[in-house]
């Protein structure tokens, strides 16, 4: 039997401590901090991720004075014996004390939270299985996808409406009742109803250069498919509860074709369920986005598309190349590579004359081809040219020589991709600016091995 009583506690501002400095205490230095709470941590040793946050952090071992004036602490450290320390210290002053792990030191526990704006649901499993109650409160957000904390915000603007109009509390509570029963049925509705599909790009690598409202996206899918090229933390890491469907194309090996993407997504949608159709870059460029959004037309399925930044930007930030520049390029073309399989399929007069930043996607088995295409039509030997290999990643690594030495240069390479080439005088900033140019791909995720993306393992992939 759970006979713990929940309270919403007020922590604004008020001192709290927390003793540890590792994984466990940033996590519940998180939570204080959300509340807005004056936190202390007390550790001989503090990360580097705790320094970094808004707490005061005193790095040594804890002393029983630490305790002084706090309402509230939480233990973190795997030293039983200053848990239990800790504990009868709190035990003196009455001091609310949670150590983590072990529930006969604790007189509060945290929960499990749920939170969609100002609607907040924490769950208690009474110590039993902490786990159990995080299933659930996924299951709830899944449930609510956001559509409740959109709810309440609008009930909450009635109620001060009605609050002024009406005198009587019965009253008041009648209409108010009503109005709660309407909102929930609009909410059915909007469950029932077909579901959507947004094409999301997820950015060249980083996975910290999706956009919010992509991230979003991710956050409320039921089904997500996912491309080669993504970053494991966006597929599997900020949803774990959605269903994952990998329709990448990867070398040697069956790749699910574009009709069956389509009618995945259009099957999915039309059971209700909200789908992310999550792709390289931005799904408009070179990313087959126009035909999945045709599809779905067809078939009558709301869709949104969420952009992202393509390889090429992506590429061109990473590594210091303005892609246009008041002396040097007037434009910038993002051109693929696979026009460019024979003498005929490119205008090469046009492309060698433009006063423009030439960017070659899925190029580089062609760079041949590219190179004499432009050099035959008069573009000058000395136009300089980049290569720009796994951009925005942790391996990212760039190439730089002239149309008349690329090939010579990279004669005896290994294939590149996913690469782009970026063509024009541009690329001498890269040279001039990159001693001071500190842009490092996120580490905030490491990669996961073994999930079948072979990029973030090094290895060549088919682009
Ligand atoms: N929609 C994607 C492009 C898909 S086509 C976008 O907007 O970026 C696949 C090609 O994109 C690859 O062959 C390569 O030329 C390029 N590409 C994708 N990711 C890349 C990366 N991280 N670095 C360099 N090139 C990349």
């Amino acid at each position: 039997m759970n006979n713990l009583q929940p309270v919403f506690m007020k922590l604004e501002k008020v001192p709290c401590l927390v003793v540890g400095g590792g994984k466990i205490a940033l996590q519940k230095i998180h939570q204080l901090i959300d509340s807005k709470a004056m936190v202390t941590v007390v550790s001989p040793e503090i990360s580097e991720s705790i320094h970094s946050l808004p707490v005061m952090a005193v790095t040594r071992c804890y002393q029983p004075g630490d305790i002084d004036g706090v309402r509230l602490v939480i233990v973190a450290t795997d030293n039983k014996r200053v848990n239990r320390q800790v504990y009868l210290d709190t035990q003196k002053n009455g001091v609310l004390v949670n150590v983590v792990d072990q529930p006969e030191l604790c007189t509060f526990y945290m929960g499990s939270v749920y939170q969609d704006g100002d609607l907040k649901v924490a769950i208690s499993t009474n110590g039993k299985c902490p786990s159990f109650g995080t299933f659930l409160r996924d299951h709830i957000k899944n449930m609510s996808r956001g559509l409740w904390g959109k709810s309440l915000n609008q009930l909450a603007l009635k109620r001060e409406n009605i609050i002024r109009a009406l005198s009587k509390y019965s009253d008041k509570k009648e209409v108010m009742g009503e109005l709660v029963k309407q909102s929930f049925k609009k909410i059915r509705k909007m469950e029932k109803s077909t579901g959507k599909v947004f094409l999301v790009g997820a950015g060249p690598g980083d996975p910290e250069l999706i956009t919010v409202k992509g991230l979003r996206a991710i956050q409320s899918a039921d089904v997500i498919l996912h491309d080669a090229l993504i970053h494991p933390h966006l597929v599997f890491e900020i949803n774990p509860l959605a269903q994952k469907i990998f329709v990448g194309k990867r070398e040697d090996k069956h790749s699910v074709s574009q009709e069956s993407i389509h009618s995945i997504m259009v099957e999915e949608a039309a059971k209700g369920k909200m789908v992310v159709r999550l792709k390289g870059g931005d799904p408009f460029m070179f990313g087959r986005g126009g035909e999945e959004v045709l599809a779905l037309a067809e078939s009558n399925i709301p869709f949104e598309v969420i952009p992202g930044i393509t390889a090429g930007l992506g590429a061109a930030a990473g590594f210091g190349i303005p892609l246009t520049h008041r002396d040097d390029a007037t434009s910038t073309l993002f051109i693929t590579g696979h026009q460019c399989r024979n003498k005929v399929s490119q205008d090469w007069k046009i492309l060698a004359k433009l006063n423009t930043t030439l960017v070659f996607y899925m190029g580089t088995k062609r760079l041949t081809e590219i190179v004499m295409g432009l050099v035959e039509n008069g573009k000058s030997k000395d136009t300089p040219i980049a290569i720009v290999q796994n951009a925005t990643m942790l391996i990212q690594n760039i190439s730089t020589s002239t149309l008349g030495s690329i090939l010579k240069d990279i004669k005896y390479k290994k294939p590149m991709t996913p690469a782009v080439i970026i063509i024009g005088n541009v690329v001498n900033y890269h040279s001039k600016i990159q001693k001071c140019l500190d842009a490092l791909p996120s580490e905030i995720v490491a990669p996961i091995e073994d999930m079948g993306f072979d990029i973030w393992k090094n290895k060549a992939v088919v682009a």
